[in-house]
């Protein structure tokens, strides 16, 4: 980055923009090559600041599910990138994704701010150089437990660069941020940068998806995605979101589709709020499921769905079949 004014200290804004321009993928070099890493980022901001244009380049495709998704209890997933050993699951969380002027201030409330707290990390994108009532709106909704990259977009648009100095340190007194990431969203080497900035906040631990299904939106994502919603529903706000589905089979027989899931679950408690009580918990679920599957795709569907523990092999004793004709 070059800056052409030279009038207004040009050390510090030096300084700011190394220091915000600092962080690249190999920062994250530390962790093991085999170790997965895998997270929950919520992107929020005011409308209009560049969310969904980033959100595709961050995808690195078109995304077009978020009319049709389920919705979990406490987090839509938008997107899904799967690249070397991380895995980025993006989420919206209801409440900041708000088109009303108002209706930020009708969810400022627990709710929210809960849904947001159990990510790994916040982007919070505002335009560079600037920042209004709407954007400390949203600020004040970020939890101070979550890691939160300003993420000052639209750089392209800022002719005068030097101004970003004392921009930068304005917001750095209005929050917390672990990092300042200048950049554009339509710039495809900031992208880049940017994902390697995201992988150092996600933790270590197994990927909630399977590797190819959430990369696009097939029809594996879509079923994925129903029977997490199912069972999100269905057992209420107790079970954690690091309970997964994985699609282990979608077979296509003429009219008929062959779907086999499994539900993975951390404990031995958690499989039991699955399966209620006499299985019939996990039986709707299949049902629910089921039904909405085959109106989606318009065939008739064969799910059968497994519970595990992710720690365990041997107890996938527990399953459903939930019939295409009942
Ligand atoms: P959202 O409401 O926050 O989801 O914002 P959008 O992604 O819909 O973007 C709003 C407008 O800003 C669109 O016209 C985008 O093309 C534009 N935009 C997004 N990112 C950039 C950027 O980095 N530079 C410029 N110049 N425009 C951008
Ligand atoms: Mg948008």
């Amino acid at each position: 980055m070059t800056s052409k004014d030279t009038d207004q200290s040009p050390q510090d804004l030096e300084a700011m923009l190394a220091q915000a321009l600092s962080s690249r993928p190999g920062a994250a070099a530390a962790a093991p090559v085999q170790g997965q890493r895998c997270g929950l980022i919520a992107i929020v901001g005011k409308p209009n600041v560049g969310k969904s244009t980033l959100l595709n380049a961050l995808v690195g495709q078109k995304i077009s599910i978020t009319s049709r998704k389920a919705q979990t209890t406490r987090h839509r997933i938008t997107g899904v990138r799967s690249e070397g050993a991380v895995q980025y699951v993006f989420v919206d969380t209801p409440g900041f994704q708000t088109r009303h002027g108002n209706a930020l201030n009708r969810s400022l409330n627990k709710t929210v701010v809960g849904a947001v707290s159990d990510v790994d990390l916040i982007l919070m994108v505002v335009e560079a150089g600037q920042f209004n009532l709407a954007d400390a709106q949203v600020l004040s909704l970020l939890p101070a437990s979550v890691p939160a990259v300003l993420l000052a977009n639209k750089l392209d648009q800022v002719h005068r660069r030097s101004e970003l100095a004392p921009w930068l340190r304005d917001m750095q007194q209005r929050h917390d941020f672990a990092e300042f990431v200048p950049m554009s969203a339509r710039n495809a080497k900031d992208i880049e940068r940017l994902l390697g900035i995201c992988q150092k906040y996600l933790p270590e631990q197994p990927w909630m998806y399977g590797a190819d299904e959430l990369t696009d939106r097939s029809d594996r994502f879509m079923a994925a995605e129903i029977v997490r919603e199912k069972l999100f529903r269905l057992t209420g706000d107790e079970l954690p979101y690091t309970s997964t589905v994985i699609i282990d089979k979608y077979e296509e027989e003429g009219e008929l589709r062959r779907i086999a899931a499994t539900i993975v679950v951390e404990r031995d408690n958690h499989k039991g709020m699955v399966i209620g009580e006499k299985g019939e918990k996990l039986k709707r679920i299949g049902t629910e499921a089921r039904q909405e599957l085959e109106s989606l795709t318009g065939h008739k569907v064969f799910l059968e769905i497994w519970v595990k523990v992710r720690s365990g092999w041997a107890d996938d004793d527990a399953r459903v079949r939930s019939f295409g004709y009942e």
